[in-house]
Formats: structure tokens, C-alpha cells, sequence
């Protein structure tokens, strides 16, 4: 209650205008993201959605480019001097047939809220490239919609690899950086419905996510007749069966901090039930808190596969693939904490101690650059089921809007002093291109 007595009162002239300016577009906003939600798209293949935002982009007058990993959207103005901030939205639908707005083709619904970020990020351009509200910015700001969020399994990977030249087809956000897409971002600023249960309006901060790896296994054994010449055989179900035995077992060794989750899954599993089973075609992720931790489980997972493969006579063929990094944790930074404060929202901050066992390819962004980042209500269901709903717009939509724009705000007014500082204690993990090489070594 306290934060709403507090509402409005610390807001210069321009914040009040960028709040005046999305309030009067609210009817606006909630058509487009309702209009998203009507068509969703999956992961780099969201030529609908993006078209959508590139027109709305261009007709605030900022310089467009398209086609960025296929159909990511970038608007800037890069002619300010001063640090960059790129506001962030997710182009993309999650696969989940049975939600009642699932496309009857490709199966994917907006079940992970990403209509509500696009709504918010032009909702923050709207206010944004205002001339006023722009000449206050000792900065530049760029509108970033991006594809391919949510996870790309192995066979839509190799098509995207052999049709549509992306080099890095396992998620948008990695690709973007590895085209140089990137390159002009200082700060990145994300937003999406709130991932874990918050009660608050806002939950402000990065929490830290677990990062994954991902492969796919190729199990070979002999095809024999099942009844007549078993022992002529290799059974490549009974290698998968033992390798998963061994990984459940493995189990006790994942350390408790690193939050270590495997996943399995069997894409192929033999023929027919007259034969020895002579091949097996399995997907592994293993998730964990650290790059560290991934690498440690990921090399138990091989071990346990190999070793079945090695007792049975067979042989695994293994394919590497890139998986997301985990996220670091980022604490709120002031200006989301003042944002939260003047629209009189409810938040909670993220704790050090938070953390998403679940992941996101913003994980590889924060090994990059700072990213700023907060989450907002106003759903029902859970996220990627069948029941997942907006329910609020004003908390899902215009709430979001706000909090980018005024966010971005106060980091680059007054001589971007606040990004300034949030740019000198930042520690990068990698540049652009220590982080390709990274991948290239973990995938080839
Ligand atoms: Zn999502």
C-alpha cells in the first residue's frame, strides 16, 4: 500500500508525459497484442508477426531492418551519443496444441505471453521516439523484437541449418549475436509474465535460470531374428534402457546447488517386434545452475551411455547440441526499483539467492551485457498449458509498456549516468567472438 501513496509523486515533466502518451494508446496496444495472440507463430518462422511490428516501427519514424536470424526486427537511432539500450520482445508462440488459440497447423498458441512483450516494447517506442522524450535521452535506444525464444528441437535445427543458412538454429538470441546483431547493444532490457509464482504485480531483477546442454544419441546394435538368433543380435533398446538405469542412479552425485535436472526422450525405438532393435535415436538436456555444472553432468550422461553401449557390444553416435546458457543473476537496478515505485505497481525484488530451475536464451545475452529485466502478472493458467490466458490487460499490456519506457528513461537521461555506472562494474563472460567459439566447441 505503501508504494501507492507514493504513486506519480517523484515523476519529472517528460516521465509523466511517456506515462501520458501510453496511457492514451492503451486501446492500441491491447489490440495488437490481441491480434498477435490470434496468430501465433513458431520460432523463426514468425513472418507474420514481424511484418506487424516492422510497420508499426516505421511508422514512428525510426530506421528499420529486418530479416535479423530470419525475422528478428530491429529499429533504432543510433545518431545519439551516449550508451545503447535495446528494448527486447519475443516474436515467438510456444508449441501446445491443445490451447484453445493454437494454430490448427503448426500447433503453437501464445501460451508463454510473448504477444504481451511486443505490445509493451512498441508501447516504449510510442513514448520513446516522442521528440521531447527522445532530445532528454543522453543516449541511444533501439526496439528489438527477436525470434525463436522457446527451444528448437534436433530435427527442426538441421532444417533451419540446411534451408535457412542459420548458424546457430538452436535459439534466436544466440544467433542474433553471432550475425553481430547485438553488436550496438550496451544495456538490453527484457520483460516477460512472471516466470516463477510472484504475487506481486512486479518481480524485478534477473533471478539466475539454469543454463542446459542438449544432444542427440545415436544408439547402433545388430538387427537379429527376435526368436529364432537373439543372441546374434544387439539390442539397441536394451542399451538405451541400461543408459537410462544408469543415469537414474547417477542421480546423487548432481550436486544440490546446481539444480541439475536431465531429460530424456525417444524419438525412434525400433521397427518391428520381430527383430532385434538395431537403432534407437534419443534427445538428452541436462540443465544446470553453471556452465561448470552443465559440463560436469553432461559428461556422466555420456559416460552412462557409452558404458551400456560398450557392454552390449554396440555403439553410440553421439551430436552435440547448443543448449542455452544459464542466467546470471541480476538484482534490480535502481531504475526498474524507481519505475516499479512511480506507477505505484506492487513488486518484489530478486534475491541472490533466487533461482529458475527452468531456462531461457536471455542466459547467453547476460554472459554479453548487462540485461535488465522484470516480470509482471496478469494471467491465469500455467505457463505453456493449454490454459494459459491474459486476463488483465492493463498489468499485461500497458503496465509493461510503461515500465520499459520510463526504465529506459532514467538510465540515459541526465548524461546516461545511471547506464554509465551500470557499464563500468559489468563483467562480461565473453565478447561476440570468444562466445562462437564457445559454442563451436561444444557442438562440433
Ligand atoms: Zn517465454
Amino acid at each position: 500500500m505503501d508504494a501507492i501513496c507514493r504513486r506519480g509523486e517523484n515523476m519529472d515533466k517528460i516521465e509523466r508525459k511517456i506515462e501520458a502518451i501510453i496511457d492514451a494508446h492503451a486501446k492500441e496496444l491491447i489490440e495488437f497484442a490481441e491480434d498477435i495472440y490470434r496468430h501465433p507463430e513458431e520460432g523463426f518462422y514468425e513472418e507474420r508477426t514481424a511484418a506487424k511490428v516492422a510497420d508499426f516501427l516505421r511508422g514512428l519514424n525510426l530506421k528499420v531492418h529486418t530479416g535479423l536470424a530470419r525475422t528478428g526486427v530491429r529499429a533504432d537511432w543510433m545518431e545519439q551519443d551516449g550508451p545503447n539500450v535495446t528494448i527486447i520482445g519475443e516474436l515467438d508462440a510456444i508449441g501446445c496444441r491443445e490451447h484453445p488459440m493454437a494454430d490448427s497447423v503448426t500447433g503453437v498458441a501464445h501460451a508463454c505471453g510473448h504477444h504481451a512483450q511486443l505490445a509493451a516494447m512498441i508501447g516504449a517506442a510510442l513514448a520513446l521516439a516522442d521528440e521531447e522524450v527522445r532530445a532528454s535521452l543522453s543516449g541511444s535506444v533501439s526496439f528489438f523484437a527477436v525470434p525463436a525464444e522457446e527451444y528448437i528441437d534436433a530435427r527442426k535445427r538441421e532444417k533451419l541449418a540446411r534451408e535457412e543458412n542459420i548458424g546457430f538454429p538452436g535459439t534466436g538470441k544466440s544467433e542474433l549475436i553471432r550475425v553481430g546483431a547485438f553488436d550496438h547493444t550496451d544495456i538490453a532490457l527484457t520483460t516477460h509474465v512472471h516466470m516463477v509464482p510472484v504475487e506481486e504485480d512486479l518481480y524485478l531483477g534477473n533471478p539466475s535460470c539454469n543454463g542446459f546442454s542438449s544432444e542427440l544419441v545415436i544408439i547402433r546394435g545388430k538387427a537379429a531374428h527376435a526368436a529364432i538368433s537373439p543372441w546374434e543380435g544387439v539390442n539397441a533398446v536394451n542399451i538405451a534402457a541400461s543408459a537410462m538405469n544408469m543415469i537414474g542412479l547417477m542421480r546423487e552425485t548432481f550436486r544440490d546447488d546446481e539444480h541439475v535436472r536431465v531429460h530424456s526422450l525417444v524419438r525412434e525405438g525400433g521397427e518391428v517386434l520381430n527383430s532385434v532393435p538395431d537403432k534407437v535415436v534419443m534427445e538428452e538436456k541436462v540443465r544446470a545452475k553453471t556452465l561448470k555444472g552443465i559440463e560436469d553432468a553432461k559428461e556422466k550422461i555420456d559416460r552412462a551411455f557409452d558404458a551400456a553401449a560398450m557392454a552390449f557390444g554396440g555403439k553410440i553416435i553421439r551430436k552435440n547440441l547448443q543448449g542455452y546458457m544459464p542466467v546470471r543473476v541480476r538484482k534490480a537496478d535502481s531504475a526498474l526499483v524507481e519505475a516499479a515505485r512511480d506507477l505505484g505497481a506492487t513488486y518484489r525484488e530478486v534475491e541472490l539467492t533466487d533461482h529458475n530451475n527452468a531456462s531461457t536464451d536471455v542466459g547467453d545475452l547476460t554472459h554479453l551485457m548487462p540485461v535488465l529485466n522484470f516480470t509482471f502478472r496478469g494471467f491465469e493458467g500455467s505457463l505453456h498449458g493449454a490454459d494459459f490466458r491474459i486476463t488483465d490487460t492493463d498489468t499485461a499490456y500497458i503496465l509493461p509498456a510503461k515500465m520499459l519506457a520510463l526504465t529506459t528513461y532514467k538510465l540515459l537521461r541526465k548524461n546516461a549516468a545511471q547506464a554509465r555506472e551500470i557499464l563500468r562494474e559489468f563483467e562480461p563472460v565473453f565478447d561476440r567472438e570468444a562466445y562462437v567459439r564457445y559454442i563451436h566447441s561444444r557442438t562440433e
